[in-house]
């Protein structure tokens, strides 16, 4: 397999969350790619991580193309963490998060995060009034 792996992360805008655009890449860029995660957020939007393989060049090209198409492209973080100490459980991230890795735990009505359901969209991140949810490049 000829070229690298690229991990990012791709947002849908309703109007072309139903179309395969993806599948272009493969078509039109002879691109190989590996979905990872794909959910629909609670506005709708679609999001999916992916690895794409291919050389540098086609990788930038086919980028560009779903660009145009109005699908936003950005690379994954490396990981999200939760700093516990900021955490005051107001339950804020719980809607915003797509795949349920931030999740209200009963009885107790904490909440909790599962990095292993994590796609790294970073609602979280910009969505917690206390901070308390980092992306680590
Ligand atoms: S939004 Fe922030 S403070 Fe509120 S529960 Fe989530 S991580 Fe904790
Ligand atoms: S970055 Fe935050 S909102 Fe996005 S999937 Fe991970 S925990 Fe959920």
């Amino acid at each position: 397999m000829n070229g690298n792996g690229k991990k990012i992360v791709l947002r849908f805008p309703q109007e072309v969350a139903d179309r395969p655009i993806v599948c272009e890449l493969a078509l039109r860029f002879g691109l190989q790619f590996n979905i990872l995660r794909a959910s629909i957020s609670p506005h709708r939007e679609g999001i999916m991580v992916m690895e794409v393989i291919g050389s540098r060049e086609k990788q930038e090209e086919g980028l560009a193309f779903l660009a145009s198409r109005g699908v936003l492209v950005e690379p994954l973080s490396q990981d999200i963490r939760m700093i516990e100490e900021r955490c005051y459980h107001c339950g804020a991230c719980v809607g915003l998060c797509p795949t349920g890795a931030l999740f209200m735990e009963r009885p107790s009505f904490l909440v909790r995060y599962d990095p292993g359901k994590c796609i790294a969209c970073e609602l979280c991140v910009l969505g917690c009034p206390a901070r308390a949810m980092e992306a680590l490049i």
